[in-house]
């Protein structure tokens, strides 16, 4: 533990006489909770609960695949100024484990999926006990998320707990209508056209939730690469059942699901590539999916669209 604890130690005194690892963050502001958060979908619900009461940084950008992300020197140093860090948990940031650990004895750290009913987690079977962490696509299972956020923070700064849970529901009744309309987006699919191929299977919760079969060519982290038979079987099932489209990942390369879509034409059925999906990160700042609702609602709209086309 202690060796841990220096050896990270080392890492920020590294990050230091550096100077210049990371693009420097805008100062720490007297009087406003500092908050560290590992996704895009976590820092926007903290922006959303905190408001001017937290300065908020994210340690993952657009495009970031959280699986396979490791803290950098800057990160560290991030995390041991922060007061609060939120990160997914469910092993999403699966390399970021250790750093977390060793930051919970020295400030507050939550998990915001603590807040999920864990009868209400998906636990596929070739996650050996373990549960798929992207919950992000069920929006009435984010929407517990964001009590966790408006807790922790309530209880780093009492002085300001009613703006926090004030604000923590009025955002609620925002996802509940993102959750209508993107029920009322799917219900324009008919149920037999309701498939969703993917690159990696991040989908599953929006699968169950909004009534969609899922595939994903690789299993539910990208630390495992998919093979050529996961390719020909995805392929296969693809020709078969005649899919109009299948989607590339923001946050996964493109030649991935390219794969699948010249396997499928090695079977004389021309499968198109129905546009990109957010799915482990959001979009860049300040464009439509650089919120959490933006980009449920562009997958939802991209979904739709691709699938109604004609063949
Ligand atoms: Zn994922």
């Amino acid at each position: 533990m202690a060796r841990r604890v220096g050896r990270l130690l080392g890492a920020l005194a590294c990050a230091v006489a550096a100077g210049s690892c990371a693009p420097p963050d805008p100062p720490q502001e007297e009087g406003r909770v500092n908050v560290v958060a590992t996704i895009g979908m976590i820092r926007d619900v903290v922006e959303n609960v905190g408001g001017q009461h937290v300065r908020v940084v994210g340690l993952m950008g657009p495009g970031v695949d959280p699986h396979l992300y490791k803290a950098s020197e800057g990160d560290v140093r991030r995390l041991f100024r922060a007061d609060v860090i939120f990160y997914g948990g469910l092993h999403l940031e699966a390399r970021m484990g250790e750093v977390l650990e060793e930051m919970g004895g020295r400030t507050a750290v939550a998990a915001v999926t603590t807040g999920i009913p864990v009868d209400q987690l998906l636990s596929p079977p070739e996650f050996e006990g373990a549960h798929d962490p992207h919950v992000w696509f069920d929006v009435r299972l984010w929407a517990y998320t964001v009590d966790v956020v408006a807790q922790t923070l309530a209880k780093r700064d009492p002085a300001h707990a009613s703006d926090y849970f004030a604000n923590a529901q009025r955002y609620q009744a925002q996802l509940r209508e993102l959750d209508q309309y993107v029920r009322a987006q799917a219900a324009l699919v008919p149920q037999e056209k309701r498939v969703l191929i993917t690159a990696h299977d991040a989908f599953n919760y929006f699968g169950r939730a909004y009534g969609f079969q899922v595939r994903g060519l690789q299993g539910i982290s990208t630390a495992a690469e998919a093979g050529t038979a996961d390719v020909q079987e995805l392929a296969e099932f693809i020709a078969t059942r005649r899919i109009p489209a299948v989607f590339v990942e923001s946050s996964i390369p493109r030649r991935t699901i390219e794969a699948v879509q010249e396997a499928v034409r090695a079977r004389g059925f021309d499968v198109q590539i129905g546009g990109s999906l957010y799915s482990d990160a959001m979009g860049n700042p300040g464009t439509p999916a650089g919120t959490y609702q933006g980009m449920v609602r562009h997958n939802i709209d991209t979904i739709v669209r691709a699938l109604l086309r004609e063949p």
